[in-house]
């Protein structure tokens, strides 16, 4: 008799052993159905051939052996077995938790053949905008699959409701054709075909950073592209995969969250038409996640584009990791298994023996520590082969009375701009038309009854919503303290800007871009196709507008409100705000328009401003890792972050003064820091605490940690909810 180890999705940090049929063998990695308590749960085979603890016959039999199915990679479930250690997380959730969801079932659809749609050559040739505009659904249609080559039935449904009756027509009209798409089948043509198109001739420093990853190809050798907004990283990108998938091996491509726009994938089919490419993010519906999985695992798709989850997806033909914007916080998963896709990608490559390349015009200041070290290759794009660097300068908002939060410089500059048919952006990283309501007489700022935190002002809703916990009140026509009738808006939203500069000018036509305005389906998509076609003549946005996306008309960016996070309690605070500064700057004046940014401030003279404005990296980046070594923060240390919350105060302080208790007993070279409330204490009726360990050495934190974790769950009351994340980007 066999027995077999199994991962599966239950929070204990232990495998369950199982009988398998010795004439049957199977594999580490294949999935498995076990009979679990009263049920059966689906699992994944974690080990074989293993000497049980238990008597024989208490062992129970596995009930399924996924046989038709391919086992997960070896180099995969070494991953997440490396996961579970590295971070303290339950192995079967780590294990269970990369799985696409219909593979974390039993029954998976057999047939996932679908109808789908591509152009003809008809198709290919007309402009979508060349259709009337009252055909809006045909326009969508056609766009969407000009970008995505192929579409199925539920991907073009989602565009919209109307596609069922709009796909026969286009049929009828030539312009598009029904195509089976089976996982089971080569998604697209052979890889004979698969040579990219042409795009730009590159630079030589473009040249200089291909070489040095093609060089390399075959083995371990992480990089550090640093280079300017605009420099052409991705050129350097598509030029490496050209190379990989000429040596037919696969790339797997990760970016943040916010950049997995239509836009990159447009740009990753128009150079690679033929080549068969798959995209693997959270948005996608359960069966084309699937599929995708599928497709890479199987080795039918070439190129893997996705977000931080997809550093798990099974690559049989894996020759280069990328991981553009590498210092996006959104390569950290914030909840359940606290990894950082980053840091994973990595460990890959180098399992793989395969080279990394990180690609940011802001790096973390970690992977610019790596590479000052000599540990990664520094590799840099200090220009923009097509277009001039924006001009930066400070508006000094000191001595200012502002207009809604705009400076006298921005409105004019704004105005200029509409004069000469140009676009700008006033970004402010605020959404709602102001942070707070304040009453003038006696101080009351619109405090929410459940968060330490204050309800957000939405004029059009009419409502003062809380951010944390999505809490929502009328707004007060009266003080509620004091019975004062002349409250007033404190500070300002995306609302509150968009407003006023619609009343500055009349004549424009202004779009907000924020998580509100953007809620719907494909509204952002939308949007940015307006602003690319110029129907949009001042844009307000937040964030979601900073990274990314090339809008070739605008020339002007101005930035209002960044000034809290100079002297912020968070000592990333200042790399974030530089990053975002970067980016946002960035969206200015990419062709043939040199473009420009003022920078609404009230402390001008502050060196980060300084190094923004002279666009220099490396300046701020010394002076930022200096800092930290004298105050021995990461990456000069190792850090680990106990969390926990509960609906009273005292439990929560009681539960995390005893971890620390346990932690100081184990006597091991770590520093354990008091409990302390984070920035926001209490969300929801519930109150948070942290606690923070560090140590000089990453190994010695490591062993601190499996000696300390078991008896975290022990000493936890059932009230008490908590968790680890160790390299937390917050603490
Ligand atoms: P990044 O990824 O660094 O932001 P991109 O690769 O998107 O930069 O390039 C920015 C712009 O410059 C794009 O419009 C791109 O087509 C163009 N570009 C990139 N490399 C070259 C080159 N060697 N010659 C001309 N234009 C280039
Ligand atoms: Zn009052
Ligand atoms: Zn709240």
């Amino acid at each position: 008799m066999r027995v077999v180890r199994v991962a599966l999705d239950v929070p204990l940090p232990t495998l369950f052993d199982y009988q398998c049929p010795v004439d049957a063998p199977a594999s580490v990695g294949q999935r498995v159905l076990v009979p679990f308590g009263r049920g059966r749960k689906v699992g994944v085979i974690a080990q074989t051939n293993v000497q049980p603890q238990v008597a024989h016959e208490r062992i129970k039999p596995v009930a399924h052996v996924f046989r038709d199915e391919p086992a997960l990679d070896a180099d995969v479930m070494e991953l997440l077995f490396f996961s579970t250690e590295y971070y303290h997380h339950p192995v079967g959730q780590v294990v269970m938790g990369a799985l696409p969801q219909l593979l974390r079932r039993a029954r998976v659809p057999k047939n996932t053949a679908t109808r789908a749609y591509r152009l003809t050559p008809a198709g290919r040739a007309l402009e979508p905008s060349q259709l009337p505009q009252r055909a809006a659904v045909r326009r969508r249609l056609l766009a969407a699959l000009r970008e995505a080559a192929v579409l199925d039935l539920a991907a073009l449904r989602k565009l919209s409701p109307a596609a069922a009756r709009a796909l026969p027509e286009l049929e009828r009209q030539g312009l598009i054709e029904r195509v089976e798409s089976t996982a089971g089948e080569p998604m697209r043509p052979p890889l004979a075909e698969a040579s990219p198109t042409a795009g730009p001739a590159l630079t030589s420093e473009q040249v200089q950073c291909v070489q040095a990853v093609v060089g390399v190809l075959d083995r371990f050798a992480p990089f550090l592209l640093r280079g300017v907004t605009g420099s052409g990283k991705t050129e350097v990108y598509f030029a490496v995969v050209a190379e990989v998938l000429a040596r037919r091996r696969q790339a797997l491509v990760l970016v943040p969250e916010i950049n997995l726009t239509p836009q990159l994938i447009g740009r990753f089919r128009a150079r690679f038409p033929e080549v068969p490419l798959a995209t693997l993010h959270s948005n996608l519906a359960d069966g084309e996640r699937l599929r995708a999985w599928r497709d890479a695992q199987a080795g039918r798709a070439r190129v893997v584009i996705g977000t931080r989850l997809a550093v798990f997806t099974p690559l049989p033909d894996l020759g280069l990791v990328i991981v553009d914007e590498e210092h996006d916080a959104s390569f950290k998963q914030q909840d359940g298994l606290r990894y950082s896709a980053r840091d994973l990608a990595l460990l890959r490559a180098k399992r793989r023996a395969v080279p990394a390349l990180l690609g940011s015009a802001t790096p973390s200041l970690e992977s610019y520590a790596n590479a000052r070290a000599g540990r990664y290759t520094l590799l840099s794009l200090p220009s923009r082969p097509d277009a001039s660097l924006p001009q930066i300068r400070c508006v000094d908002t000191r001595r200012e009375r502002l207009h809604h939060g705009l400076s006298q410089a921005l409105v004019q500059a704004i105005g200029v701009r509409l004069s000469r048919g140009e676009q700008s952006l006033v970004f402010v990283n605020r959404r709602g038309y102001a942070p707070a309501l304040v009453c003038p007489a006696c101080g009351w700022a619109s405090p929410c009854t459940r968060c330490s935190a204050r309800l957000v002002l939405h004029l059009k809703a009419r409502l003062l919503r809380c951010h944390y916990c999505g809490h929502e009140e009328p707004v007060a026509a009266v003080c509620p303290a004091c019975g004062n009738q002349d409250l007033a808006p404190a500070g300002h939203g995306t609302q509150r800007l968009e407003s006023a500069l619609a009343e500055l000018f009349p004549a424009a036509r202004v779009l907000r871009v924020d998580r509100d305005s953007t809620r719907r389906r494909h509204a952002f998509d939308a949007m940015q196709e307006d602003i690319r076609a110029q129907r949009v003549d001042i844009l307000v946005g937040t964030q979601m507008l900073a990274k990314g996306h090339d809008f070739p008309h605008l020339t002007l960016v101005g930035v209002v409100n960044a000034d809290g996070a100079l002297y912020s309690s968070d000592f990333r605070a200042a790399e974030r705000l530089y990053a975002l500064l970067t980016q946002v700057a960035g969206r200015a004046g990419r062709a043939d328009r040199p473009g420009e940014v003022l920078i609404q401030t009230e402390f001008p003279e502050h060196p980060l401003y300084d190094a923004v404005r002279r666009q220099d990296y490396a300046a701020f980046a010394e002076v930022g890792l200096e800092e930290r070594r004298q105050c021995g923060f990461p990456p000069y240390c190792h850090q680990a972050l106990l969390r926990a919350e509960a609906t009273r105060r005292p439990v929560v302080d009681d539960y995390l003064m005893r971890a620390a208790r346990a932690g100081a007993a184990l006597g091991m070279p770590v520093q354990i820091f008091d409990p302390v409330p984070p920035a926001i204490e209490r969300v929801a009726g519930r109150e948070r605490g942290q606690l923070l360990v560090q140590a000089a050495a990453r190994t010695d934190l490591q062993r601190f940690l499996s000696a300390w974790w078991p008896g975290l769950s022990d000493s936890a009351s059932r009230s008490v909810r908590w968790s680890l994340e160790v390299d937390p980007l917050e603490v």
